[in-house]
């Protein structure tokens, strides 16, 4: 599937020097709907949720969704990028040295990621329009707020969607990788109270919350809840990563705050894994008592970072992938992200979701960089996906 090379370049250097940090996506949005309304989109088959004003941030727009129609049957493909840098990237001077193209200003990244994967959708969607291209129903989603916990995919209202039944993402890294998954996280916080009291004098007066994080510690070594876990089949892991607490050795701990991480790919036993840890903390602190019987206590805080996702290889959209990446003349590498994508929410609500890169290197850092061969065969990626209409 062809199209033109030389737009498809300058598409990309524009998106990445317009500054856009995760919140305020604005100037993004607007590049893409002009470039959607030029190339025939009709202003109905685009709109802007309002995802931004339930976000912890309030950010400057919400995700941006342009249905297309299909002009032969099928089922309706969806095609994605997030619109935001890391604001390393706000700066950005694209300059194209041969193959690659990096940021001419040194103190910024270039925002590759993930404007590459913005152009490469756009590319698709005004090739698609501009030509007069047959193509089943398409919707296209630019999300928001995706570096900085995934927030325009996790509230994204999935009916705005129109129910694709193959939907592909575009993000870091390279052409030819599909990512099929992505382990969950959750983090959490526990606060342990104790009582202090003078250690050498009254020893026996106080409630040592180091004691507690001490016992529920080793409770958890001890029975396989902590590091590598695996139960009944099941995988996971878990960490506390960190313990903070104590002030003088004369003085018996009344505080300890920890650090600790679960994660699985299978949400129920990340859930187990969460509820035993809680639950060793909880019992931990019921074994360490004053001689008046007084106990410590513990407080949890937790959250979901991100859900985990894993999609079968015979599924329709893993299928269609490779088929694409193989038409592009590249061999088809998957991968399982050990961080979180949007392709995670969407492939939580029940929307199994790929993930491509379009040739980006370094991403998150100034040594950013984008392969412009590895981009092109992204947008040709893009193209073949957009345009197939067999019944998978
Ligand atoms: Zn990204």
């Amino acid at each position: 599937m062809s199209f033109d090379q030389d737009t498809a370049v300058q598409r990309v250097m524009e998106l990445m020097a317009i500054p856009g940090d995760s919140g305020r996506e604005a100037d993004v949005a607007d590049y893409l709907i002009g470039h959607l309304r030029a190339a025939g989109a009709k202003a109905s088959w685009i709109s802007s949720d309002q995802v931004q004003k339930r976000t912890p941030l309030q950010g400057n727009t919400g995700n941006l969704v342009c249905v297309l129609p299909g002009t032969v049957r099928g089922p309706r493909r969806l095609l994605m990028a997030h619109m935001d840098t890391v604001p390393i990237c706000v700066g950005s001077k694209p300059v194209r040295k041969g193959n690659k193209m990096i940021s001419a200003n040194p103190s910024s990244g270039l925002g590759a990621d993930n404007r590459a994967g913005c152009a490469v959708t756009l590319i698709a969607a005004s090739e698609i329009l501009g030509r007069g291209l047959d193509h089943p129903p398409l919707t296209f989603l630019w999300t928001v707020q995706e570096e900085i916990g995934l927030h325009g995919a996790r509230l994204l209202a999935k009916g705005s969607l129109k129910s694709p039944k193959l939907c592909f993402n575009w993000d870091g890294g390279a052409a030819n990788k599909l990512t099929i998954g992505a382990t969950g996280g959750y983090r959490m916080e526990i606060r342990i109270t104790g009582l202090a009291s003078h250690a050498g004098g009254a020893p026996e007066a106080g409630v040592s919350a180091i004691a507690i994080a001490g016992l529920a510690i080793a409770d958890l070594q001890r029975r396989g809840w902590h590091g590598a876990i695996k139960k009944r089949g099941r995988l996971g892991t878990s960490n506390i990563g960190v313990i903070h607490g104590g002030a003088a050795t004369n003085v018996v701990c009344d505080e300890v705050t920890l650090r600790a991480e679960a994660r699985s790919h299978d949400p129920v036993f990340r859930e187990e894994i969460v509820n035993e840890i809680e639950a060793a903390f909880s019992q931990a602190a019921t074994r360490v008592t004053n001689q008046e019987g007084v106990n410590g206590q513990v407080k949890f805080r937790g959250n979901l970072d991100y859900e985990a996702f894993k999609i079968s290889q015979d599924h329709p959209c893993v299928k269609a992938g490779i088929q694409a990446v193989s038409q592009a003349g590249l061999e088809p590498e998957f991968a399982v992200a050990n961080g979180g994508l949007d392709a995670n929410w969407l492939s939580a609500r029940g929307l199994p979701t790929v993930s491509f890169g379009c040739g980006q290197v370094n991403q998150h850092m100034k040594t950013e960089e984008l392969m412009v061969d590895e981009y092109l065969k992204a947008c040709q990626i893009a193209m073949t996906l957009a345009t197939a209409s067999e019944n998978t």
